[in-house]
């Protein structure tokens, strides 16, 4: 595995694609023990997790469906703070058990929102599977049911990660080199 340079940017191997799939299995074999009786709905947030998504729902082997959501943020013309949207859902979420497929949870602030939607529109159940996870950031209460590798505080690129647009395709986890 070589270093890669996206714009401006060099970053270097960090979890390889073996390290990766390894991990993505054990996720799924949990997932399939846990939830194989409540018929889950899997939101895939994008853009970030879909390469994580594929893998993982290709072993998920009990009965589910899935959907692709994306997430968007705006502020309102007369009420404060910003308000989020989920673009994409098409399902009827109520009294679902819903599970978050999400790439990376850093200080919690996306995740927190999208469970505090997903609460709003009353499913049964939240479960948050994120492929990475920063736990020196992570500053919230929300359980994280299924991560799949704990990084430290550094910036990733990779199996559907990207910098500016680039290097979501690679196979690999890559780190910004210091
Ligand atoms: P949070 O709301 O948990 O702070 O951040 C979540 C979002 O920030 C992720 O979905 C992702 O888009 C972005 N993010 C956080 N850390 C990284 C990282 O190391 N690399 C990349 N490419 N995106 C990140
Ligand atoms: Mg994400």
């Amino acid at each position: 595995m070589q270093q890669v340079t996206l714009k401006d940017k060099t970053f270097v191997p960090y979890i390889t694609a073996d390290r990766i799939s390894a991990s993505v299995r054990q996720l799924a074999d949990r997932i399939n023990h846990d939830l194989a009786h409540e018929f889950p709905l899997f939101l895939v947030v994008l853009n970030g997790s879909f390469m994580f998504a594929a893998d993982l729902l290709k072993e998920v082997s009990i009965p589910c469906e899935l959907s692709f959501i994306k997430l968007a943020s705006y502020h309102g013309t007369s009420s404060s703070g910003s308000v989020t949207e989920l673009i994409g859902l098409t399902e009827e979420i109520k009294g679902r058990t819903v599970v978050v497929v999400e790439d990376i949870v850093d200080t919690g602030v996306t995740i927190e929102k999208l469970v505090a939607v997903l609460h709003k529109k009353e499913v049964k159940a939240v479960r948050i599977a994120s492929f990475l996870l920063k736990p020196e950031a992570y500053k919230k209460s929300i359980p994280l049911n299924y991560v799949g590798i704990e990084i430290p505080n550094e910036f990733v690129v990779g199996y559907g990660l990207d910098y500016d647009g680039l290097g979501r395709n690679l196979k690999d986890v890559f780190v910004l080199k210091k």
